[in-house]
């Protein structure tokens, strides 16, 4: 699996470039999301697509599946279907896709389907799995498995990441969904 992690094949000069961007776009996406904790409907799960050449952002999109009784509304997916009806072209080609957790294999799959360069993911699905149902397949385990290339680099900034989904405000809401479920 090593061979896919980006920093590997870099020269080191350009992977430091490509980190200290990537850190700056990742710092951006969490801003963005933290913002959601403060509403009345948290949502810790958040991505961006951002042009991978000139690093010019695309756009952003939260987790709305509760707003959209849509259990596929997920930040990753969302942000690709937006970006592609934004551009108005199958294909993501040139972006990269910035997710504050490691996508599932939906998400994973809309990646690679949209023909995105590459994932950079701040928490892990591991991380994600202490407070919400997951599926046990690692991102980069998807990606290799697909005859489509995207590169998969991460765990980016994962304490922050992880802090979204550790806010009060968020466990909190978690708490409210689990006793929902329940009735
Ligand atoms: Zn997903």
């Amino acid at each position: 699996m090593g061979d896919v992690a980006t920093a590997a094949r870099l020269t080191p000069q350009r992977s430091a470039k490509k980190s200290m961007q990537d850190i700056g776009h990742m710092q951006a996406l969490i801003a963005h999301t933290v913002r959601s904790l403060l509403t009345k409907q948290p949502r810790p799960f958040g991505a961006s697509i951002v042009h991978s050449k000139s690093g010019k952002p695309l756009l952003r999109a939260l987790n709305n599946t509760m707003a959209a009784f849509d259990p596929t509304a997920h930040a990753e997916t969302r942000a690709i279907r937006l970006a592609t009806k934004r551009l108005k072209k199958l294909s993501l080609a040139g972006y990269t896709l910035y997710s504050t957790c490691e996508p599932c294999p939906m998400c994973m799959s809309a990646a690679l389907w949209a023909g995105l360069d590459r994932l950079v993911y701040g928490a892990t699905i591991e991380d994600a799995n202490r407070h919400f149902n997951q599926i046990q397949i690692p991102a980069v385990e998807v990606a290799a498995r697909s005859d489509m290339r995207c590169v998969v680099d991460g765990p980016l900034l994962r304490d922050e990441c992880y802090a979204l989904f550790t806010h009060p405000n968020t466990l909190r809401a978690i708490r409210r969904w689990s006793s929902r479920k329940r009735k």
